[in-house]
């Protein structure tokens, strides 16, 4: 099912994000968490692409086993950063193949290590989902950044950036974590001054551990909020507890953001189905899978 299509509905939709592992030999692994993960029902879910801007052998892999073995829409992660269009074009073939029909289509973060454009390679996401519309009738997602991303000028540069992508063909958006619902309102009212009237998914991060706060502080410009900080600081010491107040913390962040007429909400599940679970037995009654 197309993404696009099911975002029509104006049902309340929770989906939840995974990543696939490094190596071949942890594939049976990522197939049981995708097993489990696919008994929440969750309107559907996404599979990452490498990480850092790097490639991802098994990202295809992965999304058959959501769609095709499990039965729940996929999202295919798709990034351009690491690969030439030789590249990009065998995976949309790979996806074709496997009747793979969304993808998020992104830059990637641009490698250290790497000389950055080189002459076969796109510059950017929207040339990205420019390339893979005339590829095939693929529905097209993309990113985008209630906090601006981190290479933009200011926020509203990056929204006219934006505004590019969706003019590319993009046909909704998934949004980077963020803590503080306003910040998301704030930018919601940007973008529709600006003319971008996609659908956005919010995307929310459950943090149930000390190793990611040091991950989300180290990504720079997300705001961490006191109430958020105060959670942190009061139970960094007990991980159980600590997961119990970021499961409960995520859950406050969906009710207020649904509340507010935001439908639709990806959860960045960190490949943990009883984290995700555990939010979506919160959500009973206000998130109803399809079947
Ligand atoms: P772009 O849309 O190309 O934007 C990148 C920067 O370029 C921005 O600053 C933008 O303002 C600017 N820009 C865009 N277009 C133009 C233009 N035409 N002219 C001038 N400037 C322009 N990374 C992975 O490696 N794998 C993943 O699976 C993955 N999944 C993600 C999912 C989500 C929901 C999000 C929010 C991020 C994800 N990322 C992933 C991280 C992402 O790849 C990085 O944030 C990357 O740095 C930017 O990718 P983008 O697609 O947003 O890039």
């Amino acid at each position: 099912m197309k993404i696009s299509e099911l975002l029509k509905t104006k049902e309340v939709t929770i989906s939840c994000e995974l990543f696939p592992p490094k190596k071949g030999s942890e594939l049976p692994k990522a197939h049981e968490i995708v097993k489990e993960m696919a008994e929440l029902r969750p309107a559907f879910m996404s599979v990452t692409y490498g990480a850092s801007g790097g490639i991802s052998e098994h990202t295809v892999d992965l999304a058959n086993e959501v769609q095709n073995v499990n039965g729940v829409p996929v999202l295919a992660h798709l990034t351009c950063a690491s690969s030439g269009r030789d590249k990009i074009q065998e995976v949309l073939r790979e996806l074709r193949e496997h009747e793979i029909e969304n993808i998020l289509a992104l830059r990637g973060d641009i490698p250290e290590d790497l000389e950055f454009p080189l002459p076969n390679q796109y510059h950017h996401a929207s040339e990205l989902i420019e390339e893979i519309k005339l590829f095939g009738d693929f529905c097209i997602g993309g990113a985008c950044y209630p906090e601006g991303h981190p290479e933009a000028e200011s926020i509203e540069s990056d929204i006219d950036n934006l505004k590019r992508k969706v003019e590319a063909g993009c046909e909704f958006l998934t949004t980077q974590m963020f803590f503080d619902n306003n910040i998301l309102y704030n930018f919601l009212y940007r973008t529709l001054k600006k003319g971008i009237e996609v659908p956005v998914i919010a995307g929310i991060m459950p943090v149930t551990n000390a190793n990611q706060i040091k991950r989300i502080t180290s990504l720079s410009g997300t705001v961490l909020p006191q109430r958020f900080r105060a959670v942190v600081e009061r139970f960094a010491d007990s991980p159980a507890a600590l997961k119990q107040a970021g499961i409960a913390y995520a859950t406050d962040q969906i009710i207020d953001l649904i509340a507010n007429g935001i439908n639709n909400v990806h959860i960045y599940t960190m490949n943990k189905p009883d984290v995700a679970g555990a939010i979506l037995k919160n959500l009973s009654e206000i998130y109803k899978p399809r079947v």
